[in-house]
């Protein structure tokens, strides 16, 4: 599809910076580049020129990059004008495109141009905005992975699949007597087994991508000096502090953000949730236990040297059952009890030591696992919570077809719930599949 009008914005992020580029996408993209510079620049070439005004006065100098479509990010003409990276003057330049009849594009919309004009898909579309947004090297690695279309591939091999099911199912329906025949034939049904089976990896995975571009929240309790700030620094490993959140509240001053193997953590630490006369201290600790309520993890770090006290088991009184729960038993180098994972009444015992780094992957997998993510099977691909949607229902539909067959169900309603199962996962790309039914999901 070709679009009626010109879009262009800055492409560069605002601020000083040595370069800063504007970017037009459209049908009068080459007109546009022509009047802009003295000579009408090399296609797919790089060119260095003048930017002029109306009047022929230099804005700027830089480089002409003039795409071709469908050669371009969008698939349309698109030219990029690298100038230096002012406020001031690349206002000036798109000023200067906007007065030759280019629009001031909307956000996202390059993006949406090249999803209409199928450069990418919509899962792609997402990957790029979270490629953009990574906060952590595994969130890039995997976003850089759905963008590069991993997940996509993966998901347009479990709707090829279904489409081969659907056609074999849907060829016999012209003779129904063979039924049943056809439904117990080995080879339908492990087709249908192993759809099973890669829908149920892909979920899988697309569950720890969501759980990598969400992050997950971490409560941290326990006594003073049983080594809770100790064990988060040796959790965090490399990247320290990924986010920094504008101190001045004390609810953002009670959080900490760590990175666990690329999984981002929020903290709560409750020894800051203490009882206080201040109005606004005060709100904002009773909006932290709210969070503590709804964390995903518990940690509660006690002194093994000194054992499971009172005050502990008051604080884990404290916290809320609905929690996955991990007991840390730290300072074991001097308990000189070995590294261990148990399971009490209490939740997970974790046995390590802070200050040696003793039982610390140890612990570091129990996090993890309790939230769910891992260990995982790579390669991962940041996912949305839409994605995850969208599979169950397709994972439910296969069931039920499949549960159809083995009660000699019709035909027909075997083709429906795969037919279903196959729009749910083409709703992940944003493809079309029925030739009367549209999925548009924006
Ligand atoms: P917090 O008040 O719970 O945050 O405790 P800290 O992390 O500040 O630790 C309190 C003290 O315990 C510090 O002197 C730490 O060096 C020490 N500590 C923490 N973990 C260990 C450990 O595993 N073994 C030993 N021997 N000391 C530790």
């Amino acid at each position: 599809m070709s679009s009626v009008d010109t879009i262009a914005a800055i492409a560069t992020p605002p601020g000083r910076g040595g370069v800063g580029i504007v970017r037009v996408s459209g049908p009068d993209t080459q007109r546009i580049a022509h009047a802009i510079v003295d000579s009408p620049p090399a296609v797919h070439r790089v060119s260095y020129r003048d930017f002029r005004s109306a009047e022929g006065e230099v804005i700027d100098s830089g480089i002409v990059l003039l795409f071709r479509a469908p050669q371009s990010f969008t698939g349309e003409d698109v030219l990029e004008l690298h100038g230096h990276g002012g406020r001031v003057v690349l206002a000036m330049v798109l000023a200067r495109v906007l007065e030759l009849g280019a629009r001031a594009a909307r956000a996202g919309e390059f993006s949406l141009r090249a999803f209409m004009n199928d450069k990418i898909d919509l899962a792609q579309a997402e990957a790029l905005a979270d490629l953009i947004d990574s906060q952590t090297e595994a969130q890039a690695r995997s976003a850089q992975r759905s963008l590069q279309g991993v997940f996509s591939e993966r998901v347009g091999k479990l709707v090829t699949t279904l489409a081969e099911l659907r056609k074999w199912i849907e060829a016999a329906i012209d003779f129904s007597d063979e039924d049943v025949e056809i439904l117990s034939s080995p080879q339908i049904r492990q087709q249908i087994d192993t759809l099973t089976t890669e829908l149920g990896e892909t979920l899988h995975q697309a569950t720890a991508g969501v759980l990598l571009k969400e992050g997950v929240t971490l409560v941290i309790a326990g006594r003073p000096n049983v080594g809770k700030s100790s064990l988060l620094n040796r959790l965090t490993g490399e990247e320290t502090a990924i986010v920094t959140e504008t101190p001045g509240t004390t609810r953002d001053l009670l959080r900490e953000h760590i990175s666990l193997d690329g999984l981002p953590v929020r903290v709560i630490d409750t020894a800051g949730l203490r009882e206080t006369d201040d109005e606004v201290e005060r709100q904002g600790i009773e909006r932290a236990w709210k969070e503590v309520r709804q964390a995903d993890v518990v940690m509660l770090v006690i002194d093994d040297q000194v054992g499971f006290t009172p005050d502990d088991a008051g604080i884990h009184a404290t916290l809320a059952d609905n929690h996955r729960k991990i007991v840390v038993r730290n300072k074991i180098d001097l308990s000189g009890t070995e590294v261990s994972v148990v399971s009490s009444e209490l939740g997970t015992e974790v046995s390590c030591a802070a200050l040696t780094g003793a039982g610390l992957e140890v612990l570091r997998d129990q996090l993890k696992a309790a939230v769910g993510f891992g260990p995982a099977p790579d390669p991962v691909y940041l996912a949305r919570q839409r994605h995850v949607d969208a599979l169950k229902r397709a994972a439910e539909h296969v069931d039920k077809a499949t549960r159809g067959m083995d009660h000699a169900a019709g035909l027909e309603l075997v083709a429906e719930d795969l037919r279903l199962a196959q729009n749910s996962l083409a709703e992940i790309t944003g493809e079309f599949t029925d030739e009367d039914e549209e999925i548009w999901v924006t």
